[in-house]
């Protein structure tokens, strides 16, 4: 199997037989985490978007406006579950007035996301800052990730400044030099969480908003899911998470296949929870396990889903 053994429990998000999948909730701010901690099935935040909080912002929010917006994501959570924090995630088809790179052919190939940081000093350093500060008030589980990671070395700089205040860091595996580098990452990160939108873009050579191109940016395609395994397995050898944080952990039928890649947790739009959890109490482990050995070895999306709907039934 390539599940990451773990103790069998029965709570919200699990398969039957009790081999447990977190479900977690993609929150944007204050707002969407307070209905998502509404939301009984949901575990913890697996995705806070920053980005989202300053879209309208032309100024760099000072440390203390940043740790107030943050606090309120991580209040409802304190004492339940964990929140994962993403640093800015700006450029390319997140544009953020005070944090971008003007003038490039290609944005999506360009600085952004952690890239950003080298362009922009301090910025990282006044964000980290500030959710650390929403940390220690709130006294929520909070662990930080970085976006658009490409290199081992990028990740080792990250995590630094993230150790440094006393908070637990990983990265986002959304480029496919990171996933087949995930073994790697594992050794200066504490976790990995895979951005399923951005790794199959970039997997694919398929923009993820040009819907003339749905049949490749699809997360069933092969070639994600193989990155997706490799990530995992990863994951499974260092005894660390790897969660799924992309459109992908919202498919009803792909969790099964992921959960039986060995992925950890899935976070989601907290209104694909009830699918989601309802389809894993309805396979076993084993189901899985199998689950995702028929999509990887579909030469197609399609195949693949017809594959997967004839195992799970
Ligand atoms: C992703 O790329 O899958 C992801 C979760 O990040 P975003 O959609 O915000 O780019
Ligand atoms: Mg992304």
């Amino acid at each position: 199997s390539r599940r990451q053994a773990v103790a069998a429990w029965t709570g919200p998000g699990s398969t039957a037989d009790g081999h447990p999948v977190p479900l977690l909730a993609n929150v944007a701010d204050g707002s969407s985490a307070r209905d998502a901690a509404a939301a009984g099935q949901v575990e913890g935040v697996g995705l806070f978007r920053t980005e989202l909080c300053f879209l309208d912002r032309r100024e760099e929010p000072t440390v203390a406006e940043q740790a107030d917006v943050y606090a309120e994501v991580l209040t409802p959570f304190a004492g339940r579950g964990h929140v994962v924090v993403r640093t800015l995630d700006a450029g390319s088809d997140k544009p953020i007035a005070f944090a971008t790179h003007e003038g490039e052919e290609n944005p999506a190939l360009g600085v952004r996301g952690l890239r950003l940081a080298a362009d922009n000093p301090g910025l990282l350093e006044r964000q980290l800052d500030a959710i650390a500060i929403a940390a220690e008030r709130t006294g929520a589980d909070t662990w930080v990730m970085a976006p658009m990671v490409a290199t081992v070395q990028e990740a080792a700089d990250f995590a630094a400044l993230v150790r440094a205040r006393g908070l637990k860091p990983g990265v986002m595996i959304e480029v496919p030099a990171a996933a087949l580098m995930a073994h790697r990452m594992l050794e200066v990160v504490d976790f990995l969480s895979i951005g399923t939108n951005d790794l199959t873009q970039y997997a694919m050579a398929a923009d993820r908003l040009a819907t003339d191109l749905a049949h490749l940016t699809d997360p069933w395609q092969p070639a994600v899911l193989q990155l997706i395994a490799i990530t995992a397995e990863a994951g499974r050898r260092a005894g660390k998470p790897v969660g799924i944080c992309g459109e992908a952990a919202a498919d009803p039928l792909l969790a099964p296949v992921l959960v039986g890649l060995g992925i950890t947790s899935l976070s989601m739009a907290p209104a694909a929870v009830p699918a989601v959890g309802a389809r894993l109490e309805s396979v076993t482990a084993g189901l899985c396990d199998e689950a995702a050995e028929a999509a990887l070895g579909a030469l197609s999306p399609q195949q693949g889903r017809e594959a997967v709907t004839k195992i799970l039934g």
